[in-house]
């Protein structure tokens, strides 16, 4: 009997076909795994080479309107009459282009730290955050972070929103800011309510003493409270307990609102599930947000206070699934007594993922480019250019991966990287091993076109630079592929379009068309 193909196991195992789409990021086409249905990633691997990271920026885009669109058919269904608010959750990737994608498709902004209002300040200026969105400002807050809010709304910004995480951070506003703002209060969650196998997020937001504290010290002052902010996780795949703890929640907004007749949001901030991670992902957003719309109404209703609008932030949500390392099996080392084979990886795990070190039984999606047909087998990652033993993937409490048995050259493309791994690893800084940051092409829409932008990989150079050694030109040259397949789907267009226009305004980026990409590499 012929041993099972990799295809079959796929197929057995997660119900889906050769051809078509595998999830509803990602799709095979002719033997060919495309990203958005559009990025033919084997045809990036021959242009530039591996590894690479790719971010496709229009799936931002789509990830926020999809979310409008399945609030909007819940409101069809249930008549809720308050707004919805999507806002981007920052910290999940700051990067300038991800940050002004999310803007252009209307998001809202959250934010999580000092620097972070700074560069919604700088956005605002700009005007690409435009004055009537809202900017979340959560967390806890220390002067810096206190002042960088307080300056912004100085500076005339109407929408700013600090929700105050504690009372001393109230006194500090209070004291320094004399221009009216509009607040918010997170709730504190009892231990158990958040997660008791995770307890770091017990800390956040005020006990309900706390929040009556608030109250009285806003009365008579020219500031107003609005938000409601009532955040219990990250990721939450079951939506049963998740609106189990948000209707405690719309209750307790419910008590304070018939006393604080400005109190016009429910926040219930971040956890938004991603289908990033798992082919097998099943999570029904028109579903949660009808029964929230529906909650919110009923509990309203008892209590006789108009329905609040709702807020979202997204940070997960928005940007996991924009982003793909394709990355090589450069060597495989037989298990021991036969045990699963290491595929050593021309990269390191740790530094990309840094999530499948900090997060138990953190998954990505693991794709090979090509060899769908060979026998299927079992296999583990290991980091080639680091000598940690920690630099493995999956976890060794996690079962092993499922590949093609013949690992050796294989490229793989890593699914679902788009959110938290960039900032926890620290983009552009020195890394672990000094393993070097890879070659990078951003892919941006531009009106009908796409446009790409190719950042080359970190050099030697750079990296001793940041750790103060003196700069010496020892730089190894990187070799490069010099096949020219065919790339994603693109149009010219001969009149300048915003986005180049406002690449003159990015200093530092080079822009150009795929065609011109092309023509400049030979
Ligand atoms: C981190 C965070 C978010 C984003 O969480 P995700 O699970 O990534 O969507 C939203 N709101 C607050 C207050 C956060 O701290």
């Amino acid at each position: 009997m012929s041993r099972q193909t990799y295809l079959d196991y796929l197929k057995d195992r997660f119900v889906i076909t050769a051809d078509g789409m595998l999830t509803d990021f990602i799709s095979r086409r002719d033997g060919r795994l495309l990203l958005a249905d559009q990025v033919d990633l084997s045809a990036l691997a021959v242009r530039y080479g591996v590894p690479l990271e790719i971010s496709y920026c229009p799936l931002i885009t789509t990830q926020v309107e999809r979310m409008h669109d399945w609030f909007e058919g819940a409101r069809q269904r249930t008549g809720f009459a308050g707004a919805f608010l999507y806002a981007y959750a920052t910290k999940a990737n700051f990067a300038e282009e991800v940050v002004r994608t999310a803007l252009d498709a209307g998001a809202h902004y959250e934010t999580s730290a000092a620097a972070d209002v700074v560069i919604a300040h700088y956005l605002w200026r700009q005007n690409i955050l435009p004055s009537d969105r809202y900017i979340f400002c959560n967390g806890s807050k220390e002067d810096t972070y206190i002042n960088a809010i307080i300056a912004l709304r100085e500076a005339g910004n109407v929408q700013v929103v600090p929700i105050l995480d504690d009372l001393q951070e109230l006194e500090t506003f209070l004291s320094r800011c004399k221009t009216p703002l509009l607040f918010g209060v997170r709730e504190r969650h009892a231990a158990e309510q958040v997660n008791p196998s995770h307890p770091g997020g017990e800390r956040f937001g005020l006990t309900p003493e706390e929040i009556e504290t608030v109250v009285s010290r806003l009365a008579g002052t020219p500031h107003r409270l609005i938000v409601y902010h009532a955040m219990v996780g990250s990721q939450i795949e079951d939506s049963d307990s998740w609106m189990e703890r948000l209707t405690d929640s719309a209750t307790a907004y419910c008590n304070l609102r018939q006393r604080v007749p400005s109190l016009q949001a429910f926040n219930f901030g971040g956890g938004m599930p991603t289908s990033a991670y798992e082919l097998d992902f099943q999570f029904d957003y028109g579903d949660f947000l009808e029964r929230l719309q529906r909650q919110l109404m009923s509990v309203c209703a008892a209590y006789a206070v108009p329905v609040p609008d709702i807020i979202g932030e997204f940070g997960r949500y928005t940007v996991a699934t924009h982003s793909v390392y394709l990355l090589e099996v450069g060597t495989v080392k037989e298990g021991q007594n036969g045990t699963t084979p290491w595929y050593l990886i021309n990269g390191s795990l740790m530094v990309s993922l840094p999530d499948s070190l900090i997060v138990e039984g953190q998954r990505f999606i693991t794709l090979p480019l090509d060899r769908w047909d060979a026998p299927v087998g079992e296999a583990r990652l290991a980091g080639r250019r680091t000598c940690d033993s920690d630099d493995i993937f999956p976890r060794p409490s996690e079962p092993p991966l499922m590949l093609p048995e013949d690992g050796a050259g294989l490229v793989l493309a890593i699914f679902g990287v788009g959110a938290y791994q960039q900032m926890i690893s620290g983009r552009g800084g020195a890394h672990h091993c000094l393993n070097p940051e890879m070659r990078r092409i951003i892919i941006e829409r531009d009106d009908d076109a796409l446009v790409i932008r190719e950042i080359a990989p970190q050099s030697v150079t750079a990296i001793m630079g940041l750790l103060g050694y003196e700069q010496e030109q020892l730089e190894p040259v990187a070799a490069r592929p010099a096949l020219i397949p065919q790339l994603v789907p693109v149009r010219r267009r001969n009149a300048p379009s915003p986005l180049r226009r406002r690449a003159g305004v990015l200093q530092r980026s080079r822009w150009s068309s795929v065609k011109d990409t092309r023509m400049g590499r030979t």
